[in-house]
Formats: structure tokens, C-alpha cells, sequence
């Protein structure tokens, strides 16, 4: 068996896995799995925070961005920044600083 190391997104370890080069057999290990779940657990924890799309005029949308968002994230205001889409449920705003 072949030991590959696998990047998995949003997790900081890379998780070991096992391959065999004749069948194309392929698994995980488990404790680097385990840690690369909770480490992607954790980051939820940090970054989630439940806020209320609120209405502006003519059909536009807002968000207020709190204090510590704010603070963390080095944010005054005035600001440019990036927003993206990359699929239905996720809407991700670029800092570029
Ligand atoms: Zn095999």
C-alpha cells in the first residue's frame, strides 16, 4: 500500500490515506481523519454567526457586520471588497489587505 498525504479543504492537517497502485484501493486513515474532522468543526464554531439579511431601498439587500467581525477582521469602512458566489448556499466576501 502506497501512503498518500490528502488535503482536505478547510481542514489544516492533511489526512494520511492508503492506496494500492495495482487496484486502485483507496483509505483513510483514521485518527488523521478524526483531527481533520474536528479541526473543521472547530473553524464552524469560530466563524459562524447567525445575522438577519435586512432590506434597503429599491430591492437591495444588506448585512451589518458586528464589532468583532469588524475588529478581527481589520475593518474600519469604506472598504472595497470582494463577494462571491460559489454555489447557492454560500456567499463569501474577500478581504484584500
Ligand atoms: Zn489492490
Amino acid at each position: 500500500m502506497k501512503q498518500v498525504k490528502v488535503k482536505i479543504q478547510d481542514a489544516e492537517s492533511p489526512v494520511m490515506s492508503y492506496q494500492c497502485p495495482k487496484c486502485g484501493y483507496f483509505e483513510f486513515e483514521d485518527s488523521s481523519m478524526k483531527k481533520a474532522i474536528a479541526e473543521i468543526k472547530a473553524k464552524e464554531e469560530i466563524l459562524q454567526i447567525r445575522q438577519k439579511i435586512i432590506k434597503l431601498s429599491q430591492d437591495r439587500l444588506g448585512m451589518y457586520i458586528n464589532r468583532d467581525v469588524a475588529r478581527s477582521l481589520n475593518l474600519k469602512g469604506g472598504e472595497e471588497v470582494f463577494v462571491s458566489v460559489p454555489d447557492k448556499n454560500h456567499l463569501v466576501v474577500s478581504i484584500n489587505n
